[in-house]
């Protein structure tokens, strides 16, 4: 498991550090690294991340 921040909230604690699954037997569930709660499926996760860089850059590109 890696733990990184992300823009997301933990719906159990609200804590933004989640820890993902890198290799195969640790499956695909994202977990809180605050309070271990299961959080989501990393395909859902993967969109999350996709909209989140989408709209950095939207955001990069209206202030440049
Ligand atoms: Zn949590």
């Amino acid at each position: 498991m890696m733990t990184v921040t992300l823009n997301l909230d933990c719906s159990v604690c609200g804590h933004h550090r989640f820890r993902l699954p890198i290799k195969q037997e640790e499956g695909s569930r994202v977990i809180c690294a605050n309070c271990s709660a299961y959080k989501c499926q990393v395909q859902d996760l993967e969109k999350a991340l996709i909209a989140v860089g989408r709209s950095r850059h939207r955001t990069a590109v209206s202030a440049a």
